[in-house]
């Protein structure tokens, strides 16, 4: 059997959707047209959209960030001035983009335990005309910490800025309505919460803010502009398509309708997260983010206040036994993170925590047992 991934991606998958890969097909056989067609609009269903609501979808090889880097590379133009809201590593890879595109950014970042607040970004909108976009993550997976995206989403309306929201490891899990959040740009990728397997990102966009992007694109491959026209066109990729993983994803989209949905989804996440707190809880871990502020996607944990913790021997301890955490991301504290995305269930939860309790017996680090 496979290790469960307590991770933020790739995530532990159905047989099912694995067992979608078993074929090949060529990129333009039209049975693979058909499920990219399918495909790009499940996914505006998925975000709240009809039809008719003036949004389409592209998908884009490569993880997430390639879907962010052909975002913040085509959308914004020359003349073009970003707010990027950040709090977290996820943030700062979207600053980094704009330093190698060169393109003129204003950034407001925040500590990584701080929900960045609406009125800081109303200040500097009032104060510089010049702000065409603003960027933030939504789940900024570093602490697994929400970010307002309706508060700002809001200003974005109000003050007539193009809306980018990397909603990468929330969309499928976190319901997001899309056209009330008046978003312009939603990135996410295949191998977060709708379960499929890596290989593809997908934006969501107004096409109205897609038809604007025209001749913008700073590089050839990641160029979103001609990678819709030619989806819009014909449902083809322009360059090799992830075929199976494209395969891979038609079924989890399939698997997240049986489910019940992007609701029902969020549900079993909320109670495996919730779970996972009681539990830690018990054992005397605490987490990093204030809990009003802490989302059910994945949770950073604290290390215990115990000389005898060592990270490394508790992750080798913990996937000997099949259980795979994933290391900490913050820039000043010292954190490993849960994640409860994925297939993962209650029974699956209890086995990682009875697990974290051995490993930390194992390393003498004595318990604060609740009473
Ligand atoms: C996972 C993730 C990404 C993309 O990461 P990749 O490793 O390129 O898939 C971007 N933003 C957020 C918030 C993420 O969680």
């Amino acid at each position: 059997m496979d290790n469960k991934l307590f991770t933020p991606g790739p995530l532990n998958t159905k047989s099912s959707v694995k067992g979608a890969m078993l074929h090949d097909m060529g990129s333009r056989d039209v049975e693979f047209l058909e499920v990219v067609k399918q495909i790009r609009s499940e996914l505006l269903t998925i975000a709240g959209l009809k039809p008719d609501d003036g949004y389409d979808t592209v998908l884009m090889q490569g993880s997430g960030t390639f879907g962010v880097e052909s975002v913040i590379s085509t959308a914004i133009p020359a003349f073009g001035h970003l707010l990027l809201i950040t709090n977290g590593a996820y943030g700062d890879r979207i600053k980094q983009m704009t330093q190698v595109y060169g393109i003129k950014t204003t950034t407001l970042k925040y500590k990584e335990n701080i929900v960045p607040p609406v009125k800081d970004a109303e200040e500097i909108l009032l104060d510089d005309e010049t702000i065409t976009h603003i960027a933030i993550v939504h789940c900024e997976t570093t602490t697994g910490i929400f970010n307002d995206i309706e508060g700002i989403g809001l200003l974005a309306k109000r003050f007539s800025k193009t809306y980018i929201v990397d909603a990468m490891s929330s969309f499928g899990a976190v319901p997001i309505d899309m056209k009330v959040l008046d978003i312009d740009l939603l990135i996410s990728s295949s191998n977060k919460c709708i379960e499929g397997v890596p290989g593809f990102s997908f934006v969501i966009a107004k096409i109205q803010t897609l038809e604007s992007c025209i001749g913008q694109a700073r590089t050839v491959s990641l160029d979103l502009y001609s990678q819709w026209i030619e989806m819009k066109k014909n449902n083809q990729f322009r360059f090799t398509p992830p075929i199976q993983s494209v395969l891979a994803f038609r079924k989890a989209i399939d698997q997240l309708k049986v489910e019940g949905g992007v609701e029902k989804r969020a549900e079993r996440y909320r109670k495996n997260y919730l779970r996972l707190i009681e539990g830690t809880e018990a054992l005397g871990l605490h987490t990093y983010l204030d809990k009003k502020d802490q989302g059910y996607i994945i949770t950073s944990f604290l290390f215990p206040e115990n000389p005898n913790f060592d990270f490394t021997r508790f992750y080798e301890s913990l996937h000997l036994r099949g259980q795979v955490i994933y290391q900490g991301k913050l820039s000043d504290t010292n954190c490993f993170r849960i994640g409860n995305i994925g297939q993962l269930y209650l029974q699956d939860i209890e086995n990682l925590l009875k697990a974290i309790k051995e490993v930390l017996v194992e390393m003498k680090i004595s318990l604060v047992l609740k009473r």
